[in-house]
């Protein structure tokens, strides 16, 4: 640890994200150990790193209470197979195609429906990574109140015209709004 200083984790799980994975990535974990949640893999991971001091992690009933309590009471951390194990996770979880957006923003401002096109995508990309429909939709929700949603788009062509990566903005808008609405 380069400067000492005492670090505190929140979001192990990412916002629960990583605790309902797809099933792909989630068979690896599962294999490797089936005895254990998948949250317990993110846990134990933050709270294996150096210079961890907490792991801050929410919980909403008493099962993840139970879970959580049943590996952290006397912790261990991870092992070098248990590290192997996360690494073919993360490439699986990487393996997804992402819609190529670096959110510069430049397609934004003359939208004439005002639409959140780069939130959009980073929500669409969340959500082909992680595949958790009802967080996504609620994140969606939240992330619209302030601008237009997918749906508002009137095909125009303006942000298509600005956009330095190419992306068919439209059409990735008319399927974000399929998935998330
Ligand atoms: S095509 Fe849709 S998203 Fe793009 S600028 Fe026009 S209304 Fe906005
Ligand atoms: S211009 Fe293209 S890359 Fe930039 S934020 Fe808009 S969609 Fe994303």
């Amino acid at each position: 640890m380069k400067h000492e200083i005492p670090v505190i984790v929140m979001e192990p799980v990412k916002g629960g994200t990583l605790a309902n994975l797809r099933s792909d990535v989630g068979d690896i974990l599962h294999e490797a150990n089936p005895g254990t949640s998948f949250a317990s893999w993110a846990i134990r991971y933050s709270a294996s790193l150096d210079g961890i001091i907490t792991v801050l992690s929410g919980m909403s009933d008493t099962d993840q209470l139970d879970d959580n309590v049943s590996y952290m009471e006397r912790f261990q951390p991870l092992d070098s197979g248990e590290r192997t194990v996360i690494e073919k996770a993360v490439e699986a979880l990487k393996s997804v195609e992402l819609i190529g957006c670096t959110a510069c923003k430049y397609c934004v401002n003359d939208c004439p429906q005002n639409i959140g096109i780069p939130s959009i995508f980073e929500l669409v990309n969340e959500f082909r990574v992680y595949r958790d429909l009802a967080y996504a939709k609620r994140r969606y929700g939240n992330t619209m109140k302030e601008s237009g949603k997918a749906s508002d788009c009137i095909a125009c062509g303006s942000c298509e015209s600005h956009c330095p990566q190419k992306l068919e903005i439209i059409r990735l808008l008319n399927e974000a709004a399929l998935q998330l609405e």
